[in-house]
């Protein structure tokens, strides 16, 4: 089974590790360098995105993390772990720095102060057996995106199509959460995706 990682500075390290061990990879929590060399592929889960950054460079993950997705390291990253995968940000903080990676342009907070969360239920290419519950948490999506960029589901916002799942190459993300609705098939879908890099 492959190792896959769970990027355990803030977010629900917990039920990423519980969605990935029943989709058939062991799991494990990365927190330093020494335990990224480890892994076969990574989950950074959502959080506050100014915050992971922050950390990341507190404890020396940054660079390396940088090193291994630009090296073609599978990673999935769930709403501010989208942030984190992507290439430009739109309304982050001044200092805010990503790992890159997805050519992708993603605004932080997109859907506003009045629908902070908010829940839906999406088709999502790739996913077979019926609708993914998606659970939107002060979520971003993505606004402007690369040939390379795959759009996996979208959903109508502010008079347009918004992005809310993209795929390039052995990179994957979400603007929602799964691990909180015990629908495993987005995670299945990274394993997958692990096995066949
Ligand atoms: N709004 C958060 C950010 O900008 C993301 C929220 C989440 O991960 N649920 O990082």
């Amino acid at each position: 089974a492959p190792v896959i990682g769970v990027l355990g500075l803030q977010g629900d390290v917990r039920e990423h590790r519980a969605a990935l061990e029943s989709s058939g990879a062991t799991s494990t929590v990365v927190r330093r360098p020494e335990e990224l060399a480890q892994v076969d592929a990574l989950v950074i889960p959502g959080g506050e995105s100014t915050t992971i950054d922050m950390l990341t460079r507190v404890v020396g993950l940054r660079d390396p993390l940088r090193s291994r997705i630009a090296g073609g390291m599978p990673v999935y990253g769930s709403c501010a772990g989208m942030i984190l995968l992507a290439d430009r940000v739109l309304d982050g903080h001044p200092d805010q720095q990503t790992l890159a990676g997805l050519d992708v342009t993603v605004r932080r907070n997109a859907f506003g102060r009045q629908v902070d969360s908010h829940e839906g239920d999406l088709e999502v290419r790739g996913v077979g057996g019926g609708p993914v519950r998606a659970v939107f948490i002060r979520a971003p999506w993505v606004e402007e995106w690369g040939d390379g960029v795959e759009v996996l589901a979208a959903v109508e916002a502010k008079g347009e199509s918004r992005p809310v799942v993209v795929r390039q190459g052995a990179l994957l993300a979400t603007s929602f959460h799964p691990e909180v609705t015990g629908d495993h098939r987005l995670h299945r879908l990274f394993v997958g995706m692990v096995t066949a890099a």
